[in-house]
């Protein structure tokens, strides 16, 4: 693990590849349990502020067929799931789409890390995405509305 740095000087470290525990998978419905996951992630002992997971396998939360990602609101720990943003394999634009919604999804959970919910524009990244046309049809930021509410929930006090 070695620490790098962004172009806004913030540091992350990629982590070593971790084993998914066998519990969380659901032989029935042939994914995993997102929750169960978020608790490894949390049982880990990692000095960052927030810890983002990128699996490739596909996730569930109970009551819904699948989940993007999931991300504990507020909390330390969030994860992705790669396997629905894989877009049509051969495409000029694959690599550039599959990459604007990892980032996407990846801001997304993080911003329920941060405190905010969903939002009900469209275009913000805090909305819920029930499918990938809403994940495509969504820019990777925050609207006007979520950023306040960024700035309200980080102020200086
Ligand atoms: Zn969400
Ligand atoms: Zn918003």
């Amino acid at each position: 693990m070695s620490l790098r740095r962004n172009s806004q000087n913030q540091t992350f470290t990629i982590s070593e590849r971790i084993d998914l525990p066998d519990q969380a998978y659901d032989p029935r419905r042939r994914q995993y349990d997102s929750d169960k996951l978020l608790m490894l992630l949390s049982s880990l002992s990692v000095d960052a502020d927030r810890v983002l997971g990128v699996t490739e396998v596909d996730l569930y939360v109970e009551g819904l067929n699948f989940v993007f990602g999931e991300g504990l609101s507020p909390g330390k720990v969030c994860v992705i799931s790669t396997y629905r943003l894989r877009p049509e394999p051969y495409r000029e634009e694959s690599k550039d789409l599959f990459f604007q919604r990892l980032i996407k999804e990846a801001v997304h959970e993080l911003g329920h890390t941060m405190g905010l919910g969903h939002c009900r524009n469209p275009s913000c990244v805090m909305y819920f995405s029930n499918g990938i046309l809403d994940t495509d049809r969504k820019s990777n930021s925050f609207c006007e509305i979520c950023k306040a509410k960024f700035s309200f929930l980080y102020r200086p006090r």
